[in-house]
């Protein structure tokens, strides 16, 4: 199978960048996934470390970005109020939150959105600045992706599309409990219906299915 095969959904500006990218062939992570991300549904997908799970939920969430003409691209005015991202990508650390970051730059190459990215041990003052110019798909580690929320900097009540990657990474080093449970109870995060969630774990034990209980809505599970 290609991703020629895919032609159909996916829009022609993002079939130019995973050309660029040098895809051919969708990985098998991205083989069944994909195709039910582009038909809008939840998912839980139990994928490795360089299965190419990113591109498995870049390439429905861009999709529908498109296809539904969400995504406002850089302001030109300068921004009042909390900045509200189209699209969030929540991962554990720095390391894979500027890893996603720069995949999701050349997913976007064709598009006028704009990717942020929020994450600890950096100056909050550089995050702000970017932020303040406006954001569509942000990835963020959930502390500092935390601190903006409440301190009013970033609203997520507008959210169409929610990524957790390396989920069970994100329970283990407890920001499941300590942010993004808040995050929702707290401060609006649409959760569940009237947006589409995919979760990304390498492993699934009982922490990380009830988990998918709480935040996914009739999800369909991807395992290969
Ligand atoms: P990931 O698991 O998303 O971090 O991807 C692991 C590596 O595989 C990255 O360097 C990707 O650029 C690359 N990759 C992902 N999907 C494909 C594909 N379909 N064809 C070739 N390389 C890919």
């Amino acid at each position: 199978q290609l991703f020629a095969d895919f032609a159909d959904s996916i829009p022609p500006e993002l079939r130019e960048s995973i050309r660029r990218c040098g895809f051919v062939r969708p990985t098998p992570v991205q083989k069944f996934a994909i195709p039910v991300g582009l038909a809008g549904r939840d998912i839980m997908c139990c994928a490795q470390t360089g299965s190419g799970k990113t591109a498995a939920f870049l390439v429905p969430m861009l999709a529908s970005m498109i296809k539904w003409g969400r995504g406002t691209g850089a302001l030109t005015v300068p921004y009042e109020g909390p900045c509200k991202p189209d699209t969030l990508i929540l991962c554990p650390t720095r390391e894979l939150c500027l890893q996603i970051f720069e995949d999701a730059l050349r997913f976007c190459s064709q598009t006028n959105f704009r990717v942020v990215r929020v994450y600890g041990q950096e100056s909050v003052k550089n995050q702000i600045f970017e932020i303040a110019k406006g954001a569509d798909v942000c990835v963020a580690t959930p502390g500092r992706l935390w601190d903006f929320v409440s301190s009013g900097i970033v609203s997520l009540t507008e959210l169409n599309c929610l990524v957790f990657d390396e989920a069970d990474r994100m329970l283990e080093m407890g920001d499941m409990d300590k942010c993004v449970r808040p995050l929702v109870e707290n401060f609006g995060m649409p959760c569940k219906e009237n947006r589409q969630t995919m979760m990304f774990s390498a492993t699934f034990p009982d922490a990380i299915q009830k988990l998918a209980g709480d935040f996914l809505y009739e999800h369909l599970f991807v395992a290969v």
